[in-house]
């Protein structure tokens, strides 16, 4: 069975960046199960993974645009510390969940300096051409149920 919309896929992928690093990899752990065509992935990968079947293997590169987006200068900017409850404990590196008024996002601090304090909101790796090596376990059909949930019942998904 190909891969087309609403198929369950299960996927090992090994994700690095442009410096050759690993970022992410299922080796070594359950594969990865998706529904497809939902924006469960990001949608470079999703189009790469159209027609494909069980066993096949495949190596990508996507850019920033079909990625985690181009980094936006704009979704950096600088709070007061004050405005932190636990303030003396905030720590560059650290993530901070923010209302915005898209509803809470993650944003990563980047910066502190007397008060004022530096948040991105850009996805970590935003902005990044993104190197995948996929192998494709498992095709099938989702039931009604998963699509009405929108997520993967069973062995890797959710358990409910
Ligand atoms: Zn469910």
């Amino acid at each position: 069975m190909k891969i087309e919309k609403n198929s369950v896929v299960e996927i090992h992928y090994t994700l690095t960046d442009d410096q050759g690093e690993t970022i992410d990899s299922s080796a070594g752990q359950q594969p990865l199960p998706y529904i497809h065509g939902i924006g469960a992935l990001i949608p470079g990968l999703e189009k790469e993974l159209e027609g494909k079947e069980a066993g096949d293997k495949l190596k990508v590169v996507i850019g920033a645009a079909d990625g985690y987006g181009e980094y936006n200068q704009d979704q950096v900017f600088e709070v007061s510390k004050s405005g932190f409850q636990g303030d003396e404990d905030l720590e560059v590196g650290m993530q901070v969940q923010l209302e915005t008024d898209s509803g809470p996002a993650i944003a990563m601090v980047t910066e502190i300096e007397g008060d004022s304090v530096t948040l991105d909101l850009n996805h970590p790796l935003a902005g990044m051409e993104l190197s995948f090596d996929v192998e494709v376990i498992s095709v099938r059909a989702a039931s009604p149920e998963e699509l009405s949930h929108g997520h993967v019942h069973g062995p890797g998904g959710h358990q409910h």
